[in-house]
């Protein structure tokens, strides 16, 4: 990059990194497919996902999670991101934040990353000393009913492999807020997240979900901001300590008493700016009733 670039105002730059972490309980027996190949080598007609270095564990893939958390806020906005000729002035904030796709030409890195959710150690060790049907999972053995007739078509017994209820696995989002032309502020991040995660609590994730499947609560116990570029200031966070600033300059003509100086200051520490930015967060997903505190030693080994 030239030193001109670098300087240019209209440079995308990074403000701050965090980590949402979290646990995702699953509520009723949950199916994400490990595809077709691993279908005919497992023997079983519909598999699991599974994490081959891991003791073949069953997990989340980051993807199943950041796909329908994206499908869900694009019902809530009405947009289709698959769309062609969708977003072709770049004002749509769900591809700013989840990725732009080669299809409507917007095609930029993601502002969210979903890292692959894996099994807390307590329910590894629940679900390996369990008698399930198979190693983790159980199966659910369901046919096609015949509408008409009222009973099970011929050759339709299928047997699906699921994870079973009560499983929990380890979350982790990674939100990079940026600065520059038509990037989500770090509130529109937290508000459009937490929306997405709300949604997904009352759908479901996997396959068949109409039938029950997938029903899965995510909450989180840690906001981990991993840094802060003390030359990036967020614009709204900007304006809102300017507009405070101004406030208390008025202020400070009716009183010179030393409680009324500022709140926020220009000055604030990494650590400070941190902090602010955990509390944010927290308090954000706290109100959307995501947050839960007793539970964050589930994840820590991993
Ligand atoms: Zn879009």
């Amino acid at each position: 990059m030239s030193a001109q670039q670098s300087q240019s105002t209209n440079a995308t730059k990074l403000v701050k990194k965090l980590v949402l972490k979290g646990i995702l309980k699953v509520k009723t027996g949950l199916h994400i497919g490990a595809g077709r190949d691993a279908a005919k080598i497992g023997g079983l007609d519909n598999p699991v996902i599974r994490a081959a270095l891991r003791d073949n564990q069953p997990y989340i893939p980051g993807s199943s999670l950041k796909g329908k958390i994206r499908s869900l806020l694009e019902l809530v906005e009405g947009v289709n991101c698959l769309e062609n000729n969708h977003n072709t002035n770049g004002n749509c904030k769900i591809c700013k934040i989840f990725g732009g796709s080669a299809a409507n030409k917007q095609n930029h890195a993601s502002r969210v990353i979903f890292r692959d959710a894996y099994l807390t150690s307590e329910s590894a060790e629940l679900l390996k000393n369990a008698d399930l049907d198979y190693p983790y999972t159980e199966t659910k053995t369901e046919t096609a009913i015949d509408r008409i007739l009222g009973n099970a078509k011929k050759g339709t017994l299928r047997e699906t492999e699921r994870i079973p209820a009560g499983t929990e696995f380890c979350v982790e989002i990674v939100v990079n807020v940026m600065k520059g032309q038509n990037e989500p502020t770090d509130k529109e991040l937290k508000e459009k997240l937490a929306l997405g995660v709300r949604l997904l609590n009352s759908d479901y994730l996997g396959g068949s979900g109409s039938r029950g499947y997938g029903q899965v609560e995510i909450k989180f116990y840690d906001v981990d901001v991993v840094f802060v570029n003390p030359n990036s200031r967020d614009k709204n966070e900007q304006n809102a300590e300017d507009n405070r600033k101004n406030g208390d300059q008025i202020e400070s003509q009716e009183s010179k008493s030393p409680e009324n100086k500022p709140a926020v200051s220009d000055d604030k520490t990494e650590e400070e700016i941190k902090k602010e930015t955990r509390d944010l967060w927290r308090s954000a997903l706290e109100d959307a009733g995501l947050w839960i505190d007793s539970e964050k030693d589930k994840c820590n080994e991993n």
